[in-house]
């Protein structure tokens, strides 16, 4: 069951731990996006979460959203899980950013769906940072090659980067990762590109959102620190 005695805890403390990290990353806490990861969050929880203060937040399944959208608060929607190219549709209109851009392939798709109805898409270009099997996103090697090509289609905006780093077994058992993942995001960052922008850097989450605020994330994905342990139903 949600508590909202539970939530405004753990809201106050992640907001604390925000502002010593950023701190730390000699930035200001409010150079820091926190982002609501929503997934199986019913609607009453999400909306209880927004008038609390929460401002951004992201669902990770298509489906999911599309139930969902029409009942949030107002708030900053994103879309933060693996997208399929036929479902691109289903979400463009109603997102402000996704975080998952995994090929060229998908931004081709989004941006034929941003054209048809006339508004310019911002993404994220999705990294496997830990080069992992199971997960999706562009190999290391590829992000300049794949940003570049990207940058060349029309309606589409890259805003910058998002991993998923392995699971550690530590709290700072992913600096490393996430030192690879600001040097691509600073290396990447161009000055003559009008739609490569390079603001946003996502990375972070429930186990390690400090340690990446402190090795330059300036968005954090949390869903289980906030919302309490995720019910599946
Ligand atoms: C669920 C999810 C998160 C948040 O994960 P927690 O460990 O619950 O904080 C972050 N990013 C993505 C893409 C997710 O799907």
């Amino acid at each position: 069951m949600f508590s909202t005695s539970e939530f405004d805890k753990n809201y106050e403390i992640i907001k604390e731990n925000i502002a010593k990290s950023a701190e730390k990353a000699k930035k200001s806490e409010k150079d820091i996006i926190l982002l609501a990861a929503t997934k199986t969050q019913d609607i009453e929880t999400i909306n209880y979460a927004i008038k609390s203060g929460i401002e951004y937040i992201g669902e990770n399944r298509v489906q999911e959203f599309t139930a969902k959208r029409d009942f949030y608060l107002p708030c900053h929607k994103h879309f933060i899980g693996h997208l399929q190219t036929n479902k691109v549709k289903d979400i463009i209109k109603d997102v402000e950013l996704i975080h998952s851009v995994d090929s060229y392939h998908l931004a081709c798709e989004i941006s034929k769906q941003a054209k048809k109805i006339d508004v310019v898409a911002n993404i994220l270009l999705e990294v496997n940072i830990g080069g992992e099997e199971s997960k999706s996103g562009l190999k290391k090697s590829e992000v300049n090659e794949t940003l570049y090509k990207i940058a060349e289609l029309p309606f589409i905006s890259i805003k910058g980067l998002m991993a998923i780093p392995p699971v550690s077994e530590t709290k700072d058992g992913n600096a490393p990762y996430f030192d690879q993942m600001y040097k691509l995001f600073i290396d990447n960052r161009c000055e003559n590109k009008d739609n490569i922008s390079m603001d946003i850097l996502s990375m972070g989450m429930s186990d390690d959102y400090e340690c990446a605020i402190e090795h330059g994330a300036n968005l954090v994905r949390i869903g289980t620190s906030l919302f309490g342990k995720r019910i599946y139903k």
